[in-house]
């Protein structure tokens, strides 16, 4: 099977040219060949290949759910598949099947996907390297002494070594975009509020947002439009017509004024900065308006997001408390170790890490000192955008400051890990759409991605530059 991308497999599809069964056994045996990678961690071989049947029944009958239907896809570990194991990487919930589905995945089940499995991740998403996971790292494919990125570091290798033509991750502060530059794919984080969350089981509620992967900006652009939309079952959902898909991503980028920002550069390795100037040049030449941007809060976002972000996560995880579901510790001899002693043995070190941080900005005499400040310069963050906005339609930038690192490199230092998402956080702070698109390759042939931002729900502006992008580069 040559094809790889979602549209092509599509065509394909509605030629008769293939099968889904064909396709789905195509990518169960290339999740088999590269095990070592540890892209997933359940695989749904017979549930995929039976929903893959039914599927053919549909075409045959022609009567499919959608264009879509018979396309396998992978998803991220955090994100509930009804009665299929949703682990979130995480030592508490090794155990847990939902008893429901989140929207995300219902709508692709309405339109047909098959799901392949359930991607590794950093632990509940808190990491930039899916090395925090339960289940052990995942393998950067392009070289596997290499990290993937994260969290969503699972969904991006899995796209990336054709485990899945498409696959779903979150994005809380970069955990779509990151791997996706590490590994060399598409990867879209949409407006907050484009995606319901409502089955995507929180780490920062205000920050989180479900987004795709892909090998191409229109299959990753048209998977994207089907899960968008409002959800009465996610408040912070909202209602805006779900205006793009692959028929809108054309390219066009005549006139549009795009923005660079000045701090996005500061200490970024030389091949990402000449990666991105050359884009420019080219998407310069095909019409477009550069002008330098400041987005003068840059230094302020490591220090707002990881007490916004850290807070949240200390609300959100206090669930996890033996009592309704996930792991309980067998040594209980009290109430109190109940609580206690299930989440010291089922949660992570980082994650840990985390609940005592938030916990802390969040306690009587501090809540003012950090919480609220970090609230008021989230603020300032978000004014920021507007105003920039004001001056462009939108923002070209790195993603990270460096390429993909090695296993093992960083784990043991958090702050240089947390600082190395000094370029995907403003998005979520703000609420704005990110995108990741591969334009190039370091001296060690190591992916390098560009990143996209736009005002809020201007996903079509944003891909059309992205489409513009991948045009003019070649890989
Ligand atoms: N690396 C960031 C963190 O550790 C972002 C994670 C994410 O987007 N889920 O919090």
């Amino acid at each position: 099977m040559a094809a790889k991308t979602v549209s092509q497999l599509v065509q394909m599809l509605e030629r008769g040219e293939i099968t889904s069964v064909e396709i789905v056994t195509e990518y169960l045996k290339a999740i088999d060949e590269h095990k070592d990678l540890n892209a997933y961690i359940t695989v749904t071989h017979e549930t995929a290949l039976q929903q893959a049947k039914e599927s053919d029944m549909r075409r045959k009958e022609g009567k499919p759910k959608s264009k879509f239907d018979g396309i396998p896809i992978a998803i991220k570990d955090n994100i509930c598949t009804k009665g299929v194991l949703t682990t979130c990487a995480s030592g508490i919930l090794q155990n847990f099947i939902p008893p429901y589905s989140a929207t995300a995945y219902q709508k692709l089940l309405d339109a047909g996907f098959i799901l392949l499995g359930k991607t590794n991740l950093d632990e509940f998403a808190m990491g930039s390297t899916t090395e925090t996971s339960f289940f052990g790292p995942t393998k950067n494919p392009v070289d596997t002494t290499k990290v993937p990125g994260g969290s969503s570091g699972g969904s991006a290798a899995a796209v990336a070594a054709d485990m899945a033509p498409v696959a779903l991750g979150s994005d809380t502060g970069g955990s779509i975009r990151q791997p996706a530059s590490f590994c060399g794919v598409v990867g879209i984080k949409p407006t907050y509020g484009r995606v319901s969350r409502y089955g995507l089981v929180a780490f920062a509620s205000s920050l989180d947002q479900i987004g795709t992967f892909a090998h191409t900006v229109k299959d990753a652009a048209s998977v994207l439009a089907v899960i968008s939309g409002i959800d009465e079952r996610d408040a912070t959902s909202i209602n805006k017509p779900v205006d793009f898909d692959s028929t809108t991503v054309t390219g066009n980028i005549k006139g549009l004024r795009i923005g660079v920002p000045r701090e996005y550069f500061n200490g970024v390795n030389e091949a990402i900065v000449t990666a991105v100037k050359d884009v420019l040049k080219k998407l310069e030449s095909q019409g477009a308006v550069i002008r330098e941007i400041s987005l003068q809060y840059t230094d302020y976002a490591v220090p707002i997001y990881y007490l916004i972000a850290t807070a949240e996560a200390s609300s959100n995880l206090a669930r996890y408390d033996g009592v309704r579901y996930g792991y309980r510790s067998k040594n209980i001899q009290k109430l109190n170790d109940l609580y206690v002693k299930t989440r010291q043995e089922g949660f992570g070190k980082e994650v840990k890490r985390r609940i005592i941080l938030g916990t802390f900005a969040l306690s009587s005499g501090y809540y003012d000192a950090y919480y609220l400040k970090a609230l008021k310069g989230r603020r300032l963050i978000i004014d920021d955008f507007t105003k920039a906005f004001s001056q462009c339609d939108c923002i070209v930038a790195p993603v990270t400051t460096t390429t993909a690192f090695g296993i093992g490199e960083k784990i043991s230092d958090p702050l240089s890990l947390y600082m190395a998402d000094i370029l995907t956080i403003q998005a979520n702070l703000a609420g704005i759409p990110g995108l990741s698109v591969p334009v190039a390759k370091d001296a060690h042939g190591l992916p390098i991605g560009v990143q996209i931002m736009a005002q809020h729900f201007n996903e079509k502006v944003m891909l059309n530059v992205a489409q513009a992008v991948e045009e003019c580069v070649t890989l």
